[in-house]
């Protein structure tokens, strides 16, 4: 994780949708889940996730989304591929 949880709750990530009783946290998965950030990715069994519920029209709703998909919208959020390129400026070494 990049970001502390409470950035992470207060990313609003589906919070533009008309989402009643909208609530997120952060969860190990007990099921397996398909990340809803359209990246592919399986959360497995006991990996965290961002757990988001709430109802949509009366019906009840609920989306996993994995860690890197948060990740990379809390940057985008906060704008931090801007400030962090260009890469070779940092001591990081590759990783193979
Ligand atoms: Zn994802």
């Amino acid at each position: 994780m990049k970001y502390t949880q409470q950035q992470y709750l207060e990313s609003g990530f589906y919070s533009d949708d008309d989402i009643e009783n909208y609530k997120a946290k952060i969860v190990k998965c007990r099921k397996e889940h398909k990340c809803v950030s359209g990246c592919e990715v399986i959360i497995k069994i006991g990996e965290p996730a961002f757990y988001e519920s709430g109802f949509l029209e009366g019906k009840p709703v609920s989306a996993y989304t994995c860690l890197p998909c948060i990740d990379a919208h809390l940057d985008r959020v906060n704008g931090v591929y801007e400030l962090e390129a260009p890469k070779w400026s940092t001591n990081e070494t590759e990783k193979s």
